[in-house]
């Protein structure tokens, strides 16, 4: 085929980068655990790597391959591997490229649950370092001789500061060590980590790549920009082959066959549709939310409001460099002092108060005393959370609609 555009791409991708039976335009959701061999010496041969196959559908099957070369083309990748949830891939990533002694640098301003997942990886001896990353400074002051990666989110929530992700592809391939990213918040088309200089790209593919909260899912990327060859935690046995590929085989190896983080086949099927609309579905969303955060950034009852699309964002002209279209759909407020965040959230009719994002609705939730609680106040105050935060969700509804909502819902309190 030759290059097309975004969403032609999407549409056609199952049928360009796989290949369907009998004239199919979906790679089915084939549900077999076991694959048989008429000749063994096929799976002797698969086994050990010579030749390409499946053998159980722990490590891999035909679905949920055909969506990583999906999820691959989509950030163009040098491969990808998918699991069963964004935590997965993140957690067996670091699991299985990090160990005892190693030193991490990562983002202060994390997903909880990622965060927690950095905790207990500092319990089991990797050093992490949790430093603000919109100051490339405290990444170079965090830099040890032992330091192996620096970890962000392109824009955090629910604060949305916005790391300079090509500022730090640059300063970590000068120390010759790897960035990894995790871009959940702002797959393309609004951002290309690759071009950033990120080595590896882990994503939440339950959020706006999937799209419709029916199905988890998450994926790792190599970008390609690695030397796996540098790494000395390759271990003996997968420095065989394409060097290119060492660093995805000890992913594979250790998250899906030793881990067992597998992705249902099911999953990847309804995965695989939810991407062919990522070009419709994001950058309405996008729209949506700057006209959302513009309309309550002048309503006398919101007191902040947190969108990287505002020109008075802290990081706004990194926003602006960095991402190819749109700023997210992602915003926060805080409402003025004598309102009761939650009476505010019940009166709202449109929006689901719900724990996700990404979606095609549009979400709302209290933050401190939910997904950010565990953390305690100490934590949260590092990350700019304030104890009233409602994160938005903005989704893909019409504008009006969701203005009206937020207005009324205002009027009433
Ligand atoms: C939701 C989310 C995850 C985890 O993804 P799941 O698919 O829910 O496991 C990781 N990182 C970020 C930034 C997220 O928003």
């Amino acid at each position: 085929m030759t290059k097309s555009g975004f969403t032609t791409t999407q549409v056609h991708a199952d049928r360009q980068y796989n290949t369907p039976e009998d004239g199919a335009v979906h790679t089915p959701s084939t549900n077999s655990v076991l694959f048989e061999y008429k000749n063994a010496q096929d799976i002797v041969d698969v086994f050990q790597g010579k030749k390409a196959g499946h053998v159980y559908s722990r490590s891999s099957s035909g679905s949920v391959v055909a969506l990583a070369n999906q999820v691959n083309a989509l950030e163009q990748g040098n491969g990808a591997v998918c699991f069963a949830t964004g935590m997965a891939a993140l957690s067996s990533t670091f699991l299985a490229l990090f160990k005892h002694g190693d030193h991490l640098i990562v983002s202060q301003y994390l997903f909880g649950n990622t965060r927690s997942l950095m905790n207990t990886l500092a319990d089991m001896g990797i050093q992490i370092s949790f430093v603000d990353v919109t100051s490339l400074q405290d990444i170079k002051e965090a830099y040890q001789p032992n330091t192996r990666a620096v970890f962000t989110e392109t824009v955090a929530n629910p604060v949305t500061q916005v790391a300079d992700i090509q500022a730090i592809g640059r300063y970590c391939d000068e120390r010759g060590i790897m960035l990894i990213v995790d871009n959940t918040m702002t797959p393309p088309p609004v951002f290309l980590a690759k071009d950033a200089g990120v080595s590896l790209i882990v994503c939440s593919l339950t959020k706006y790549v999937g799209g419709h909260g029916n199905a988890l899912g998450g994926a790792v990327v190599d970008t390609g920009l690695y030397d796996w060859q540098t790494f000395e935690n390759i271990k003996p046995a997968y420095r065989v082959a394409d060097t290119a590929q060492w660093g995805l085989t000890q992913i594979k190896k250790k998250g899906l066959r030793d881990l067992g983080a597998t992705l249902a086949p099911e999953a990847a099927h309804k995965l695989a549709v939810g991407m062919e609309t990522m070009g419709l579905r994001i950058p309405r969303s996008c729209d949506n939310a700057k006209h959302l955060a513009t309309f309550l950034d002048n309503h006398p009852k919101v007191s902040n409001v947190y969108y990287p699309g505002l020109a008075d964002h802290p990081q706004h002209f990194i926003a602006r460099e960095q991402m190819l279209s749109g700023y997210g759909a992602i915003l926060s407020i805080d409402l003025a002092e004598d309102i009761d965040p939650i009476a505010f959230l019940n009166q709202l009719q449109l929006v689901i108060c719900a724990t996700h994002l990404g979606d095609n609705r549009t979400l709302a939730l209290p933050v401190a005393s939910t997904i950010f609680f565990e953390s305690g106040e100490q934590e949260r105050q590092k990350m700019g959370i304030s104890d009233t935060m409602i994160r938005i969700s903005v989704g893909i509804e019409d504008i009006d609609d969701i203005i009206a909502d937020f207005s009324q819902a205002l009027d009433a309190m």
